[in-house]
């Protein structure tokens, strides 16, 4: 609540301040717009709220259920509050993982969702169903909350499609359902392939049927692969690099070290990575080892401090958007509209630190 508080009153005075230097009237009605991408606190789940600079909505996963609709209650205020929208144009569920659908029943209460885009349904025509190794089986509660919220509005997303957005950002399916794209005519092996380390026994769980996408506006591109896992992972950049070099790193599986592929980090080469990890989920010392040890990394930071961890194997403290265990604060990034550059800060009022897309 007093977040709330602060957020109107320096809104108030934003507003008072600016509109003593500039008009609102002289404000060009087609002013460019930063792509927005703010990573909301879910204690553990995922749930990224992206607005892009034609001002549309994706969220990327919508955190937990229940909990007096914690969740759900975090993406509207972000989504209301922070990016000043009342739609979520499109939900991207990445798996069918309680923290990664979870929140939808809740969300659908209280704003409009426009498209849900998922991997697939076990009864949808054309999908093998076999490939649903942890439902939603119909009878499942939150199986039942999904298909009644999104129903007549729904797409099945598959390798190599693009999500349906206006204007120059584009988003690019890069897996789903454990398959990867084709690499394209030409493609060269990536010498990085000679030194991956071994596979891990087959994952039979959803988490290696997560869907990829990289999002790009000009030089700017941004890496979301939910909880895929190590095998899979190697398979975007082996023998061929389907992803290329991005700026902006979602640690995938809440940084946890079953997933992660050094193969893959290392390709990627990100400038920022943003680990979505609880108090006591995700966020290894692994992971983070391996993000330290990346030579063109400039920042990491992580959602919460790992309670399980000491204080020199967690991120540092500056760059941790919650050390207490009720959390609630998230991690913005504003991307320039052309993509050149971008910025990240903490909750409303951290310290912005600014990076080049490259
Ligand atoms: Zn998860």
């Amino acid at each position: 609540m007093i977040r709330l508080r602060r957020d109107s009153i320096v809104r108030t005075l934003t507003l008072a301040a600016f509109s003593s230097f500039l008009p609102l009237a002289t404000l060009p009605a087609n002013a460019a717009e930063p792509l927005e991408i703010v990573f909301v606190d879910v204690m553990g789940g995922a749930a990224t709220l992206i607005k892009t600079p034609e001002g549309e909505t994706i969220l990327i996963d919508s955190g937990w259920p229940g909990l007096d609709d914690r969740d759900p209650k975090r993406i509207v205020y972000v989504l209301k509050e922070v990016l000043g929208k009342s739609r979520i144009d499109h939900l991207v569920t990445t798996h069918w993982h309680t923290d990664h659908y979870g929140g939808v029943k809740g969300l659908a209460e209280r704003v409009e969702i426009g498209r849900f885009w998922d991997r697939g349904l076990p009864e949808d025509p054309g999908v093998d169903p076999a490939n649903f190794p942890d439902g939603p089986k119909p009878e499942d509660k939150l199986g039942i909350a999904y298909r009644a919220a999104s129903k007549g509005k729904r797409t099945v997303i598959k390798a190599g499609d693009t999500l349906a957005l206006k204007g120059g950002i584009k988003a690019t399916v890069l897996a789903a359902s454990g398959k990867v794209m084709p690499a394209p005519a030409g493609a060269k092996p990536n010498p990085l392939c000679e030194h991956a380390p071994e596979d891990k026994p087959k994952d039979d769980s959803d988490n290696a049927l997560s869907t990829v996408i990289k999002f790009s506006l000009g030089k700017f591109d941004f890496f979301d692969a939910g909880d895929l896992t190590w095998n899979i992972e190697k398979n975007l950049v082996c023998p061929h690099d389907l992803v290329g070099p991005v700026d902006l790193y979602q640690v995938t599986h809440h940084g946890m070290d079953i997933s992660n592929h050094p193969t893959l980090l290392k390709t990627l080469d990100p400038t920022v990575a943003i680990m979505n990890n609880g108090p006591r989920k995700g966020g290894s010392a692994a992971t983070i080892k391996l993000l330290r040890e990346l030579p063109n990394l400039k920042a990491a930071f992580a959602m919460h401090r790992n309670h399980a961890l000491s204080e020199s194997e967690n991120m540092p403290a500056e760059f941790t958007a919650n050390s207490d265990t009720t959390g609630g604060e998230f991690i913005r990034v504003t991307v320039d509209p052309d993509g050149s550059k971008y910025r990240v800060r903490i909750g409303a009022y951290g310290k912005e630190k600014e990076f080049e897309s490259k």
